[in-house]
């Protein structure tokens, strides 16, 4: 490709970098456009934004606000939002890039953003909190909009930041506008499967890829590395589905317990300590890196990014890989996995059911009507099914791995947009 600086070889210390290489290595392989390619390269929109904010103390800190619009192609940009003290320009701009290929893998109707605030949610009060997240949203209310640009959660935000974001923006328009945003509180306009919904994108990938794979979900384990939204629901919903689960971690600590750990014990634990699972009794205390590479079937990250480096790799056991976080894989870290034929759904496939139920969120807000449960799940079971067949088949048409199928699955509709929609 032209202007392709990066090859899968180099070291990828940015994680837009990683995003590029895999990008480029699709593009090759299924003959994408150049033009396409140098569009999709660049993000459409950056946006920084300085957030003074009066913290319980007295005194002013100014926290520094982000949110990338990549691609509007599909329809409107569709990403969440982090408060997490990583957050910079190259990540945003990788979140939002992996939103639009996410939403072109998922069928949905939207183009990929991405936003955060680089700041420690756990070091502030709810009210800091609050202040923070009104400034931001007032800050960015230009670039937000129902048909526009709609956030969500993501690390360290939930459905309560959303609802002062909702709040925030409905004062400024002055009307109601419950499709600016997802993953709201029901009462506020949220759907019914919004909270479990990545959680249960992810167990439908494992179910799926465990059908190709001719394994039997009753006798298969399972290491969850993470417990929060992804990794809490996904192990919950996995174990559910008679999937034995040997390893469980979050910040604080790791468990291993070759039996299989309660995922109920550790959920009713984790929600009357602080969240958090460390002190756990229900297995033996490990380091995360253990989790990783602990004997089990299948592997699911579903914390943070780059944890599968290189050096993890060789040493992984598991078959399976399903990718929950965003970016846990690293391009060097693919590499060794295709040589050891271990099956990676990738992110943009595998953690896609939240984005879809924020969609069928969005949907309901403009049609003013709301779903069941059962709807909403049965809906979300069939968009992912259909998205995982999809992806299967590309990978398998291209030969080449899930992740590189992923992106061609999403190229292909992204390039048909781009070239329907004509340029400048
Ligand atoms: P969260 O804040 O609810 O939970 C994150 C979890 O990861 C926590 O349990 C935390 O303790 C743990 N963690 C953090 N650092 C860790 C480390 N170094 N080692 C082990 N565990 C660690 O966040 P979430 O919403 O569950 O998001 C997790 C990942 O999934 C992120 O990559 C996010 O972008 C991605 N994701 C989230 C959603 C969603 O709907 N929430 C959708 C798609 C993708």
């Amino acid at each position: 490709m032209a202007n392709s600086q990066v090859t899968m070889e180099s070291h990828h210390s940015s994680m837009f970098e990683s995003v590029l290489a895999r990008l480029d290595a699709a593009a090759k392989l299924m003959n994408l456009s150049e033009d396409v390619a140098k569009v999709l390269r660049k993000p459409l929109k950056e946006v920084i934004v300085s957030l003074p904010v009066m913290m319980d103390n007295g005194k002013v800190e100014v926290f520094q606000g982000y949110r990338t619009v990549h691609s509007t192609t599909l329809g409107p940009s569709k990403g969440g939002i982090r408060f997490a003290m990583d957050v910079c320009t190259d990540e945003v701009n990788a979140l939002a890039a992996w939103m639009s290929f996410k939403c072109a893998v998922a069928h949905l109707p939207y183009g990929g953003a991405k936003g955060g605030v680089k700041c420690d949610p756990r070091k502030m009060s709810v009210g800091e909190l609050e202040r923070m997240t009104r400034a931001y949203t007032k800050a960015m209310a230009d670039i937000f909009g129902v048909n526009k640009d709609i956030p969500a959660p993501d690390m360290g935000t939930s459905g309560r930041e959303m609802a002062w974001l909702l709040d925030e923006y409905n004062k400024i328009k002055g009307e109601d506008c419950p499709g600016v945003v997802t993953g709201k509180p029901i009462v506020l306009g949220g759907s019914l499967g919004r909270d479990a919904a990545t959680g249960r994108g992810v167990m439908i990938s494992v179910l799926e890829a465990l059908k190709k794979l001719n394994l039997d979900p009753k006798k298969v384990s399972a290491a969850v590395q993470g417990f929060g939204n992804v990794g809490a629901h996904a192990a919950r919903l996995i174990a559910e589905q008679g999937i034995k689960i040997v390893a469980i971690s979050d910040h604080t600590a790791a468990f291993h317990n070759e039996n299989g750990i309660d995922i109920k014990a550790a959920l009713d634990f984790a929600a009357n300590n602080g969240k958090v699972l460390k002190g756990f009794k229900g297995g033996t205390e490990i380091s995360n890196e253990d989790l990783l590479t602990c004997k089990c079937d299948v592997l699911i990250p579903a914390a943070i990014q780059n944890v599968i480096t290189e050096e993890i790799a060789p040493r992984i056991h598991a078959k399976l890989i399903v990718e929950g976080a965003n970016g846990p894989t690293t391009p060097e870290a693919d590499h060794i996995l295709k040589e050891k034929k271990i099956i990676v759904v990738p992110d943009i496939l595998a953690n896609g059911g939240g984005v879809t139920v924020s969609y069928f969120e969005w949907v309901q807000n403009k049609y003013g009507h709301y779903w069941t449960e059962e709807e909403v799940n049965h809906k979300h079971d069939l968009s992912m099914k259909t998205a995982f067949n999809n992806v299967w088949n590309a990978a398998d048409e291209f030969k080449t791995t899930m992740r590189i199928g992923a992106y061609i699955a999403a190229l292909r509709k992204i390039e048909q947009g781009v070239k329907f929609k004509g340029n400048y």
